[in-house]
């Protein structure tokens, strides 16, 4: 496909979409986009999480009876195929777009790839190895834990759970909402992780990734990941259901991939491509201190200001108050420098 019919490319091969990144169309009244809006919600990404999540529930997880004690038996075995799933999701995106190539650059945001950058501040001076290896070593056995530990809180009742024959419009209307949970979890412990050390204990080693790939989607700090997946939690304090909990954590795992895949839209075949909705990540990870939330379903950048939509008008804005935050902690350290 000609990448330059949906955006341009400078001078150094990196391209950037033409269109700008939209909230949701109903906090802004435009409510001529939302059928277009509601398709992209459901299709493709949610689905494909919705399927993984049944195929968990009636494939991998235990009766509930078996999950009211902590067992290695199916803890391990829920860990082999958390394991294997993302292994082979993220695996198969880095495989065929990253290493075979088979897109090459177009509608790829940084024209370079992670492996043409070795740097001291990954191990073994590779993005490659280091975000593997921190995703099998650290965020996939805290997905496994975090996740039995719920299940096993459900299973021996310590939750306000439903019964999902008698409230299942109320819980189908939760799985719509999960996503929504998910970015207010995502966007408050995000943003708290870019202050002072938190950034430089926690955070800064997602951020290494400065060009990120499939391999950094769960490339993090412990305590970072421990963050992420207990949003599942929230599912024992509201009145859910286990099944319900496994969509929210399922899509918070497996999703990780969608802000980290580097490129505006993979193609499929000759003359079809599929939009990756990557951009507002990526945008987090070139300039830090934008987008902390998702693309503007709860779209808590555009009321705090952090909102990047991907236009020079953001850039003007942003570049406007990274001034002012200079200017206030130089007034703050004593000394006060001139606005350039
Ligand atoms: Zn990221
Ligand atoms: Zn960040």
């Amino acid at each position: 496909m000609d990448d330059l019919q949906f955006g341009t490319r400078d001078k150094r091969g990196n391209w950037t979409p033409n269109a700008r990144l939209e909230i949701a169309p109903f906090w802004t009244g435009r409510f001529e986009n939302l059928g277009r809006w509601l398709i992209a919600y459901i299709w493709p990404h949610n689905t494909i999480f919705m399927a993984v999540t049944l195929a968990y529930w009636y494939l991998v997880l235990p009766p509930m009876e078996v999950m009211q004690t902590l067992s290695w038996t199916w803890m391990l075995k829920l860990h082999i195929v958390n394991s294997l799933g993302i292994f082979l999701l993220f695996g198969s995106i880095e495989l065929f777009y990253y290493i075979r190539r088979k897109q090459g650059t177009r509608f790829k945001y940084n024209a370079r790839f992670p492996k043409e950058n070795p740097s001291d501040v990954f191990w073994f001076k590779s993005q490659n190895i280091d975000n593997f290896l921190r995703t099998f070593l650290f965020s996939v056995p805290l997905w496994t834990l975090i996740e039995s530990v719920t299940l096993w809180a459900f299973a021996n009742g310590w939750s306000h759970a439903v019964d999902p024959s008698q409230h299942w419009i109320w819980l189908a209307v939760l799985v719509l909402l999960a996503p929504a949970i998910h970015e207010i979890h995502f966007f408050c412990g995000h943003w708290l992780i870019h202050r002072g050390v938190l950034y430089k204990w926690i955070h800064s080693i997602h951020h290494n990734s400065i060009n990120p790939s499939p391999w950094s989607s769960l490339s993090m700090h412990p305590v970072e990941a421990a963050f992420f997946f207990s949003e599942m939690a929230w599912h024992l304090l509201l009145p859910s259901a286990p099944f319900v909990a496994m969509f929210q954590l399922t899509s918070t795992a497996y999703g990780a991939i969608v802000g980290h895949i580097g490129f505006d839209k993979l193609e499929i075949t000759e003359g079809q491509a599929v939009d990756s909705h990557a951009y507002a990540h990526y945008l987090h990870h070139k300039y830090f201190e934008v987008n902390y939330g998702g693309d503007g379903l709860i779209p808590l950048d555009k009321w705090f200001g952090t909102w990047h939509d991907g236009t020079k008008a953001a850039d003007e804005q942003m570049m406007e108050r990274f001034r002012r935050k200079k200017e206030r902690l130089a007034a703050k350290a004593g000394k006060t420098t001139p606005a350039k």
